[in-house]
């Protein structure tokens, strides 16, 4: 039994904040902004998990107008997805995702994000792609006024 899921996700660029992405803290004069960390790929990648499962979105899961979820490390959201799949005996297959942004690039950043992500949905490194496209100075992310995520997940239920 396999199941997909699918995940997006959208963080305003402002100065004054950490660009966390993939877990990793990476050195930029604009940060995302938002409740918690703003990690734009842990939180496509939570909801690519919680999509696969029908349960919902980020949102419903974790509101970002409560108090205890300020600046928190978006990896536990995605733990806690990965967790709720696991009670229903699914585990991840594999895993891919493109991250959206101008500058700066991502690509010395890409195995770490990897590994970070692996650690959490409990796969082997070579289980998870990461990918990195600016927006060629158009729109939002071209004009550095956001950064960008989408992500898909394969899972399957064990025997
Ligand atoms: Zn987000």
């Amino acid at each position: 039994m396999f199941k997909i899921g699918l995940g997006t996700d959208i963080h305003r660029l402002t100065e004054g904040r950490k660009l966390i992405i993939g877990g990793v803290d990476i050195e930029s004069d604009l940060g995302a902004d938002g409740h918690s960390d703003a990690d734009v790929l842990m939180h496509a990648a939570a909801d690519a998990v919680l999509g696969a499962l029908a349960l919902g979105d980020l949102g419903s899961h974790f509101p970002s107008n409560e108090e205890r979820w300020r600046g928190a490390p978006s990896s536990q959201f995605l733990a806690h997805a990965v967790a709720l799949a696991a009670e229903k005996g699914y585990t991840v297959v594999n895993f891919d995702s493109v991250v959206d942004l101008e500058k700066p690039k991502l690509r010395p950043h890409i195995d770490a994000m990897r590994s970070n992500l692996a650690a959490v949905l409990n796969v082997e490194i070579d289980q998870v792609s990461v990918k990195a496209k600016t927006g060629e100075t158009v729109d939002a992310v071209g004009e550095r006024r956001a950064i960008r995520a989408q992500a898909v997940v394969m899972m399957s239920k064990s025997a």
